[in-house]
């Protein structure tokens, strides 16, 4: 059994700049977020609430994807609100459409099965080239290739505290690949045969995994079964250049090439998620753990009262998720051996 250090992240960390006297950091880094014309409310909710709490001490740039031309009212609206250069990509065909090797009547199939049992997004075609799309694609976008570092933001999300440092920084000057706030487990419906694909990549490549993975966070049994766990990719702070790598090329390829993402629902947050836990040393996985945040049903609160009121948070600690029953939460703080805050009891269930 691995000995687990104590995480490396000092207070000093997070060390708060100060506006009117330092100069503020840029890194090579940008914003991004894949979305429709359709979402422009909802993104425009999401740019006004980062750029108030982060981006507009920052002006970090903010790249948009679609894989289809953005309206003009929507680059309008959009550029107005983002203080750095925001920037609007379109998608090429060949990283949004089926590859020649997928059977598309048994990828309908597969999808009505998958509706009759009730799965979110069973009979969805876009969200299975979303899902693909942002599991081996987005960070080869031209619009993205002068950037390491990105942070992805979705329609919708909220950021409930000051992010008064630079979280692309935190990464860098700690050597840090890949960050995230919320973790939670997948539905085993959408990725029945994910981890068979997984460990047939393991045996072909020997020596992918790091000798120091985070393992243990996505099996209970040291490799032999996945638990579920991943990192909810709607919010992600990472480095690109991860991606980029071969061996990361080499596992998405494999992937891919099994029709998984069609012929089941492979979701891009446990692809990330177990490539991440795999093949970066544990300690290059940072948890934001100050950044509040919501998507949907799901929060992270700061339950930490220096922390809650330092960062001038607005969320309800009730609503945090780190430590429930649906969370990964304690697993990762049990697996990284991370000390809990001390009042985390009063948020568990
Ligand atoms: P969920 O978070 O899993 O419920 O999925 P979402 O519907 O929020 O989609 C995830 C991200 O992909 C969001 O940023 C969406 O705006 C974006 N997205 C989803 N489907 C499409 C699509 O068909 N086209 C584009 N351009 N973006 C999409
Ligand atoms: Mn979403």
């Amino acid at each position: 059994r691995a000995e687990y250090s104590r995480p490396v992240i000092q207070e000093e960390t997070y060390r708060v700049i100060n506006l009117a006297t330092e100069k503020v950091p840029k890194e090579n880094a940008t914003i991004m977020s894949l979305c429709r014309n359709e979402d422009l409310g909802g993104i425009v909710r999401s740019i006004q609430n980062l750029e108030d709490r982060f981006n507009r001490n920052f002006h970090y740039d903010w790249v948009f994807l679609n894989n289809e031309p953005f309206s003009d009212e929507f680059k309008d609206k959009v550029s107005k609100m983002v203080s750095g250069e925001a920037k609007f990509g379109l998608i090429p065909a060949e990283h949004w459409s089926y590859p020649d090797f997928i059977d598309q009547d048994k990828a309908r199939e597969e999808r009505n099965k998958m509706a009759d049992m009730g799965i979110i997004y069973a009979d969805s075609e876009s969200y299975r080239h979303m899902c693909r799309y942002n599991s081996g694609f987005f960070y080869r976008h031209p619009l993205l290739q002068k950037y390491r570092y990105y942070w992805r933001v979705e329609p919708d999300v909220d950021f409930y505290c000051d992010v008064d440092y630079d979280p692309f920084s935190v990464l860098r000057q700690h050597n840090k690949v890949y960050g995230f706030t919320i973790s939670i487990y997948e539905f085993h419906a959408t990725i029945p045969t994910l981890w068979d694909s997984v460990k047939e990549f393991l045996g072909k490549n020997p020596g992918a995994q790091h000798k120091n993975s985070l393992v243990d966070f996505i099996s209970d049994d040291h490799g032999n079964s996945y638990n579920l766990c991943h990192f909810w990719s709607n919010f992600e702070v990472a480095d690109m250049d991860f991606w980029r790598s071969k061996v990361y090329d080499d596992f998405f390829k494999h992937l891919d090439a099994t029709g998984g993402f069609f012929y089941e629902r492979w979701g891009d947050a446990p692809v990330h998620s177990i490539a991440a836990a795999l093949f970066l040393d544990r300690d290059q996985i940072h948890f934001f753990d100050r950044i509040g945040y919501n998507h949907g049903v799901y929060s992270m609160c700061p339950v930490d009262d220096n922390v809650w009121v330092n960062s001038k948070c607005s969320c309800d600690k009730n609503s945090d998720f780190t430590f429930r029953g649906y969370s990964c939460g304690q697993r990762y703080y049990k697996v990284t051996n991370r000390e809990k805050p001390s009042n985390w009891k009063q948020y568990a269930d």
